[in-house]
């Protein structure tokens, strides 16, 4: 069955970026673009060109290093901002300029001091300009939902005669409904002049806990791509959430019928990646990949649990990359335990890098039972900033861990007296890679697996 593809543009770099303590540096932002990569996103929205010279290094950096995903550069609707977004991205293999302009009455008059007639000419002549210079072009009626649909109409049709590609269609205050979100698209389906050339797009912000609905109601209603952000970080209470957006498509096919290229498996390694970078966490209830997200505490839900594991999980948590808790790290564990972990939780190492960690690893492993992945993370930074004051190692008095007591990250070790075969029938394991169990060692045969790994009971 051939289901319509949604194109994911990930704009953690950016939109995210704005959000209060989620700034990063080129070299973090780099980083999280290659997991992005990795995950399968189609379009990074790299930053802000203009907005600072970090930005414009770092949109360069990305544009540079990665050749597969489409690299969005984002600009006001003025020649400055187009010219400096295009040579942010010259390097890049597949460009993007993404240009937008703000159309709701009480921006045009607030905040832009602007006539409809002065905002319609200039997103027209932006679209142009940009399309001068990269045939990749996406625009944005900035504060969409609360602009007047008839002049909505109007901007749309002209930057499509202008020469847009992408047409994004911004919540941006959060102020919609899923149900009227999904009938503005209708409208401008049904109104718009030459709108079957373009591919539509949301961008949903989540001030009132709809980012998602919307952005899902916005694609039932036509719309192909969708702009969301890893952990759902953005201006406020955030961007629509990527995890939750590319499993509710999955879990739920019956009802969204279509397909992305997201990897499943590296949805929580990008979230702790993210987490790590701006040192903010993950709520432990979020959906999809928050600690709790696959952890079953009631006694009875246990009990269903052991049974089969499709009484209370509609995903396998193997499904988004949530790491086995079956398998746990101590002092018994090899290179691989350890690496896979690693990677597991984002990091990829090259021989030498992952030597020192496992040296240090072990020396740890042998004082406290088992090693967290919060010790874990801890141990990776410290070879990553190059301490060598092995603090790890001498444990000093003020250890910088706790001890074994502290609880599992994923609390979900009930499932590991259900049996190797307990998740074979999972829905969402038969959607292309997102089965991938992360921990691919069959659980009936690791004593044959001799050294590398201990499992937990
Ligand atoms: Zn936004």
């Amino acid at each position: 069955m051939d289901r319509p593809r949604i194109t994911i543009f990930d704009t953690t770099l950016r939109d995210g970026e704005q959000s209060p303590g989620c700034s990063m540096n080129v070299q973090e932002k780099l980083r999280l673009a290659q997991q992005l990569d990795r995950l399968g996103v189609d379009v990074i929205e790299a930053g802000f060109p203009i907005a600072s010279d970090g930005d414009f290094e770092a949109v360069q950096s990305i544009a540079a290093s990665l050749r597969r995903p489409i690299i969005a550069g984002l600009a006001r609707a003025c020649t400055g901002d187009v010219d400096r977004a295009w040579q942010a991205l010259q390097g890049a293999a597949h460009p993007r300029i993404h240009v937008f302009l703000a159309t709701s009455d009480i921006h045009l008059k607030y905040k832009l001091r602007i006539t409809r007639e002065k905002c319609l000419e200039q997103a027209r002549e932006a679209v142009r300009h940009a399309k001068s210079l990269c045939v990749d072009v996406e625009f944005s009626p900035e504060d969409a939902t609360r602009t007047d649909v008839a002049f909505l109409c109007q901007v749309v049709e002209a930057v499509i005669a202008a020469g847009a590609t992408t047409v994004n269609i911004p919540d941006t205050v959060g102020y919609s409904m899923p149900e009227e979100y999904g009938n503005l698209i209708r409208t401008l389906r049904e109104r718009v002049a030459g709108i079957d050339r373009v591919t539509i797009s949301t961008h949903c912000h989540n001030d009132l806990g709809l980012a998602v609905a919307n952005s899902l109601a916005g694609v039932q209603a036509g719309a192909r791509q969708v702009e969301c952000a890893i952990n759902g970080i953005g201006e406020r209470a955030g961007n629509a959430s990527l995890e939750e957006i590319v499993m509710a498509m999955r879990v739920r096919p019956d009802r969204y019928p279509y397909e992305t290229a997201i990897a499943g498996e590296h949805l929580y390694p990008s979230s702790q990646m993210l987490a790590e970078i701006t040192r903010v966490p993950v709520q432990p209830n979020k959906a999809i990949i928050g600690r709790n997200a696959f952890a079953h505490e009631a006694g009875i839900h246990q009990d269903g649990m052991l049974k089969n594991p499709l009484t209370y999980e509609i995903m396998t948590p193997q499904s988004v990359g949530v790491p086995d808790s079956r398998l746990v790290l101590g002092k018994h564990s090899g290179r691989h335990a350890l690496a896979l972990r690693c990677e597991q939780l984002g990091h990829q190492f090259e021989r030498r890098e992952l030597d020192e960690i496992y040296r240090r690893f072990v020396v740890l492993a042998d004082r406290i039972k088992k090693v967290q992945d919060s010790h874990l993370l801890e141990l990776i930074q410290d070879v990553a900033s190059g301490d060598v004051s092995n603090r790890d190692v001498a444990g000093s008095p003020s250890m910088k861990f706790p001890p074994a007591a502290a609880t599992l990250p994923f609390p979900r070790a009930v499932s590991a007296a259900a049996g190797a075969n307990a998740n074979d029938s999972h829905p969402a394991q038969v959607s292309g890679s997102a089965g991938q169990a992360s921990v691919s060692i069959p659980f009936t045969d690791h004593h044959s697996e001799q050294e590398d790994y201990l499992w937990g009971v």
